[in-house]
């Protein structure tokens, strides 16, 4: 193994430690309109935490114009049912995020990012680089599933060029399958397989060994085999407390995730897994 390898963490289990595993949907129905594909729960969770004064502000990514986003400070429902529902970016929130941290509105944050995001967050909250209460600050951080972000110029000129799509005509970009389907906000539907689409991926999601983001507190995203539900995997006490909490609240319905949803998220995580690897041992 080189050098540069040894700094890559590569999962001896790619899903990482949880104690749960749910499907998971918002009892607003306005939120599972919105969340069609999700069925909300992330989104229910966020308001709950919110509402009932659990976190000051959450840290969501919003859609901006075309393929781009940018990062709010959510401290409403309205706020936060304004932000993206799937993420295909990457968006940078260290200023937000210091600025949260900073102020003195702010006792609790809850954030929402990628796995390469939660990491960075733990990294952080272990050996935090601003004095005082950094991680006393950050009281949840929820991971969305991510099997790689696209750079963001080349996909749009791929989109245009061979589909004729503009970016702000994009309205949500998801992996089913073997494919990446982009549907536009008029109801088309592009069906990319995931071979071609790989060489619009960001290169260092290439080497990201991590699906579901096994250093947040609670992982979040889609199963094929339940579209319309949240699958949630907790991955401590204090948020199963707050998940139940919020259940008991009505903001949110759990029940334990079958069989074949573990099957899916073993076998996509696994496939992540594997392929840092090989491209690691590309660049070894
Ligand atoms: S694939 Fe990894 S590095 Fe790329 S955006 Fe997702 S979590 Fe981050």
């Amino acid at each position: 193994m080189c050098a540069e390898m040894e700094y890559v963490v590569v999962p001896k289990d790619p899903l990482g430690d949880f104690i749960r595993v749910y499907l998971a949907w918002a009892k607003d129905e306005e939120i599972r309109r919105r969340r069609a594909g999700s069925g909300g729960a992330v989104t229910a969770f966020l308001i709950y935490l919110l509402e009932e004064g659990e976190v000051d502000a959450v840290l969501v990514a919003r859609k901006a114009e075309g393929l781009k986003g940018v990062v709010q400070l959510a401290r409403s429902k309205e706020d936060v049912l304004k932000a993206a529902g799937d993420k295909w970016n990457v968006v940078p929130y260290t200023k937000e995020l210091g600025e949260a941290l900073r102020s003195a509105d702010f006792g609790k944050v809850a954030i929402v990012g990628l796995p390469c995001q939660a990491q960075f967050l733990a990294q952080m909250r272990l050996m935090p680089l601003m004095e005082s209460d950094f991680s006393e600050k950050i009281r949840v951080v929820i991971s969305l599933f991510c099997f790689g972000t696209f750079a963001t110029d080349a996909f749009i000129s791929f989109l245009e060029r061979e589909h004729g799509l503009k970016p702000e005509r994009v309205a949500s970009i998801l992996l089913r399958g073997e494919n990446i389907v982009v549907m536009s906000i008029d109801g088309r539907r592009i069906t990319i397989p995931i071979k071609e689409a790989l060489r619009y991926i960001q290169h260092g999601c290439l080497v990201c060994p991590d699906y579901t983001g096994i250093f947040a507190d609670l992982s979040a995203g889609i199963s094929e085999s339940h579209l319309g539900k949240t699958v949630l995997m907790v991955r401590n006490e204090e948020t199963l407390k707050l998940l139940k909490d919020a259940e008991t609240k009505g903001y949110l319905n759990l029940e334990p995730a079958p069989p074949e949803v573990f099957e899916e998220l073993e076998m996509k995580a696994e496939a992540k897994k594997n392929r840092a690897i090989r491209y690691l041992s590309m660049i070894a």
